[in-house]
């Protein structure tokens, strides 16, 4: 049965099957020399509009951690939304890997950060005992299931502009940010002074490996030695490379993102039909919040139903994927209304 609790339950799509299978057709040189990664990264730079450098590692949590770690010295700081995955959800790894580096959470609304959180952190204090704030990170889409547009994306450029931050961003869900926002890659990265992306494949469609874009190629210089030495260095790195060529050909990232998006939208309408249900955030991706009773959450656990209610401000979080079905919805509703 399909589940909602994240959108990483769901399997490979066919176009990175399909890429996996030809990957596997021969011998090509390893660690990143091959024909695929060349490839994949000049689509990137047609894709983004910009002659960005190109990573690839093996998950979300290794990507952020290393792109934060490239511009943080031990003791600067990263400033985040509460609710970032790299608060909440990373075990420490971006401390671990800048080597101490601390993260400062700011208040927002809805997921996101704003010019007046990431100053009022920045204002908190501007002595030595305060580790130095050098990077404001922002998700794209949150972990809210919201997503920052482009002026609220030019309000962060405009506070790390005046306090001398670079912007990363956290891209887990980036595909499902551009299908609601209908703007280009361009348009919500550099183009808002955004200097490192880190794009997730896996809850898109592929079944491992995400890439680090970094726009300005200063920045990276010396990143694949970081690669090597953090153990995310793909010595088959085709495999990863391959998966992505096959979700960018004919846009299917982009499909796929609206896809989970339309799904959400779904069940949001559905939910919100029935008059006892709390939505909690307005849905701009792929993900419902919704605050269930215990003993509705108990039965519908009792009925197979797997959903975390840990993520964010509390609630439950249903999470569509890039092949979550009509039916899938349905069932849930039906068991869902047989609980109330
Ligand atoms: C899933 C996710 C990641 C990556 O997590 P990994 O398990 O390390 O791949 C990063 N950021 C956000 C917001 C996520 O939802």
């Amino acid at each position: 049965m399909q589940q909602f609790a994240s959108d990483n339950y769901a399997g490979m799509c066919p176009e990175a099957l399909a890429y996996l299978e030809k990957a596997n057709g021969g011998h090509v040189p390893a660690y990143g020399e091959d024909p695929y990664t060349e490839e994949v990264c000049e689509r990137f730079r047609e894709i983004f509009k910009h002659d960005c450098e190109v990573f690839f590692v093996f998950n979300g949590t290794a990507a952020n951690s290393l792109a934060l770690s490239t511009y943080c010295k031990p003791y600067h700081s990263v400033i985040c939304s509460e609710f970032a995955h790299i608060e909440t959800d990373e075990c420490g790894a971006p401390e671990f890997f800048s080597h101490g580096s601390k993260i400062l959470t700011a208040a927002g609304e809805q997921g996101r950060l704003g010019y007046e959180g990431i100053a009022s952190v920045v204002h908190k204090r501007s002595d030595v005992h305060y580790p130095k704030p050098k990077v404001v990170s922002v998700t794209q889409a949150t972990e809210l299931g919201t997503v920052y547009d482009v002026n609220q994306l030019r309000n962060v450029q405009r506070a790390a502009q005046d306090f001398d931050l670079k912007i990363h961003m956290d891209g887990a869900r980036f595909a499902n940010a551009l299908a609601e926002l209908k703007a280009t890659p361009a348009e919500i990265t550099h183009e808002v002074g955004v200097d490192v992306l880190c794009l997730g494949g896996t809850k898109n469609g592929l079944a491992v490996g995400d890439a680090v874009i970094f726009f300005n190629r200063d920045d990276a210089a010396e990143f694949d030695y970081r690669c090597k030495q953090s153990g995310q260095l793909a010595s088959k790195m085709r495999f990863i490379s391959a998966q992505w060529l096959g979700i960018l050909e004919n846009d299917a990232w982009l499909k796929y993102g609206e896809h989970a998006n339309n799904c959400a939208i779904q069940l949001e309408s559905e939910l919100k039909k029935i008059d006892e249900l709390e939505l909690l955030f307005p849905r701009q991706a792929n993900s419902v919040f919704v605050n269930l009773p215990e003993h509705v959450r108990n039965g519908l656990a009792a009925k197979g139903w797997r959903f975390y209610t840990f993520i964010g401000a509390g609630g439950v979080r249903l999470m569509c994927s890039w092949n979550t079905q009509p039916e899938s919805i349905t069932n849930f509703i039906r068991d869902l209304k047989g609980l109330l």
